[in-house]
């Protein structure tokens, strides 16, 4: 498995082998997913559209609706305003959707259509919208299509108002629905009045009713996203996917904000609920309390087992972050981070986790590939890996275990239902990490060391 990667490190400028990432128009349609009754539009060729759904249906298990401009030759030459104009009529006629948010390929950035311009002259139906974003392919990852495609929906629809509404904007960042779904049992318990965008629960965990519904009843609704002007302030959870919407928001609607790290973990789970508690002048409930002492209880009582232990994890930006400082609360070892988005935020991150925990000997490398990780990872091994399922061909050749957290999961089923973050989704990773360390150990030790009772 993977015997032709040198053990040898060498410098690579041009070269990229096994990403740690994939393009911007594939987060853009989870992100638009995320909107009741949206439309995902890819102004393209057909090809991007069809591997993006795919590459969501994969993970999720659900199916990803997105709809696509199709370009051919001639449009990918003289441009591909009439095939957006025909999109938009044929998906308004029998899709129905409410709104379509169309985001762009590299096709059509690198022949420069301009979106916007196409987009009023376009007849839209009474009652419905059509937004946009720009997602060039060579620029950031997934997560900056993400990013962008939330943007635009702020940029298009919410309203600056004088008027307050007491609410508060959440965006929640590139994470499953589980993990949105204990976002919101968490605001719910701050008794927190909120709009969170995107809200992909409901969609893309969609239950089983025996009909197919094109649109779910999940989503965040147009009217919550126009009034999203109205919040006092908005939440940016992940600083590295989610500031930029909420600054949007607030160079738009003047809506302040404050950015956290993604609550995984307990110290920044700590600091959601603080900041909720002191949005809402509510106290922590006991139940809230009594979930942070069950994780406590628990990390003491599995101590032994996972103290020490290095681990590579690798994925999106601020979810790599947030496992690594989960890991160090731990008393783990984060030997290499790594993320195929690019910015030296990543990097600055990093460094500013470990030196609060006097950590020296570690590499975080961003718009990194598994391949290096894997040459580091032959040089000097780790105890466990933490990340997608890209990742297993390592796990496999090195014989280290493999904890699949963050995107995406394409050979597992249920992990998107289930959280990562809050005290609930630490639980749930401690448990993932100790028998997955446990699993190897019963798997490999001698037989006379077989222990009953761990
Ligand atoms: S990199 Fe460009 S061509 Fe390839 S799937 Fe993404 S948008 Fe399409």
């Amino acid at each position: 498995m993977l015997s032709l990667t040198p053990k040898k490190v060498s410098e690579r400028s041009a070269i990229k082998i096994n990403p740690a990432k994939t393009c911007q128009p594939v987060g853009a349609m989870y992100a638009a997913l995320g909107v009741h009754k949206c439309m995902p539009h890819s102004h393209g060729s057909q090809g991007c559209c069809s591997f993006h759904r795919m590459y969501l249906t994969r993970h999720f298990k659900e199916p990803a609706i997105a709809s696509s401009s199709s370009f051919t030759e001639g449009a990918s030459v003289f441009g591909g305003g009439s095939n957006l104009k025909t999109s938009a009529k044929n998906i308004f006629d029998i899709y129905k959707p409410d709104i379509i948010a169309v985001h762009t390929t590299c096709l059509s950035e690198t022949i420069g259509d301009d979106i916007g311009s196409i987009i009023q002259d376009i007849d839209i139906p009474e009652g419905k919208y059509m937004v946009h974003t720009n997602t060039p392919s060579y620029v950031g990852s997934h997560v900056t299509g993400f990013t962008n495609m939330v943007s635009g929906f702020i940029k298009y629809l919410s309203v600056k108002s004088a008027v307050k509404n007491g609410k508060l904007a959440v965006f929640p960042g590139f994470v499953n629905p589980g993990d949105m779904r204990e976002m919101k049992r968490i605001l719910n318990y701050l008794k927190v009045p909120f709009t969170m965008l995107p809200d992909t629960s409901g969609v893309c965990d969609a239950p089983m009713t025996g009909s197919y519904e094109m649109y779910p009843k999940g989503g965040t609704k147009i009217e919550d996203i126009k009034k999203l002007g109205e919040c006092e302030l908005s939440l940016a959870l992940g600083e590295m996917t989610s500031e930029e919407s909420a600054n949007e928001l607030k160079r738009k609607c003047g809506v302040p904000y404050k950015a956290l790290p993604l609550p995984i973990g307990i110290e920044a789970t700590d600091e959601f609920v603080m900041q909720l508690s002191r949005f809402s002048s509510t106290e922590v409930p006991y139940d809230l309390e009594e979930e942070r002492g069950q994780l406590v209880d628990i990390m003491l009582d599995a101590h032994p087992y996972y103290h020490n232990k290095s681990v590579a994890i690798y994925g999106d930006p601020d979810t790599v972050l947030g496992i690594a400082a989960f890991a160090l609360e731990l008393g783990m070892v984060p030997k290499y981070l790594v993320t195929g988005t690019p910015g030296i935020i990543f990097e600055q991150k990093a460094k500013e986790l470990f030196s609060k925990y006097g950590v020296e000997n570690y590499i975080a490398k961003a718009a990194g590939d598994l391949f290096e990780l894997h040459q580091w990872i032959k040089n000097d091994p780790v105890d466990l890996l933490i990340g997608g399922t890209h990742g297993k061909y390592i796990a496999r050749a090195e014989n280290i275990p493999l904890v699949r957290a963050g995107f995406p999961i394409i050979d597992r089923y249920v992990h998107s239902y289930l959280p990562i973050v809050g005290y609930k989704g630490a639980i749930r990773l401690v448990e993932l990490i100790l028998n997955a360390i446990m699993d190897k150990q019963d798997a490999e030790c001698n037989e006379e060391d077989m222990e009953m009772v761990m």
